[in-house]
């Protein structure tokens, strides 16, 4: 078999597999989930429960977390909390911390 026909073989079967990683890396995480509870985690920083967060300011969200993946203006990104998921953008949880 010649080279060229493997190198294309080997492409073509790992297409799929680049698809599903793709797609489990865009995948938001669910604030119901127990890592996400466990953080406190809100896909809405507004919604932030301020009883249990007292310090908690509605101007903090994964944007502007130096955790924060994400590009500049995206709506999501990947925070290194969250393996493999995306948070919102305008999320917030527990290990906030400012961009410096
Ligand atoms: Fe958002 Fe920062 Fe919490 Fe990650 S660590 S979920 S970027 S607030």
């Amino acid at each position: 078999m010649s080279s060229r026909r493997v190198f294309v073989m080997t492409l073509v079967a790992g297409v799929p597999a680049l698809a599903a990683r793709t797609a489990r890396a865009q995948t938001r995480v669910d604030p119901k989930d127990p890592s996400a509870m466990a953080l406190g985690y809100a896909a809405d920083t507004t919604k932030v429960d301020a009883r249990r967060y007292p310090r908690h300011d509605k101007a903090q969200n994964c944007a502007n977390c130096q955790l924060y993946r994400g590009a500049g203006g995206s709506a999501e990104g990947p925070c290194p909390l969250f393996p493999e998921k995306v948070v919102a953008a305008a999320g917030w949880c527990a290990s906030w911390q400012k961009k410096p």
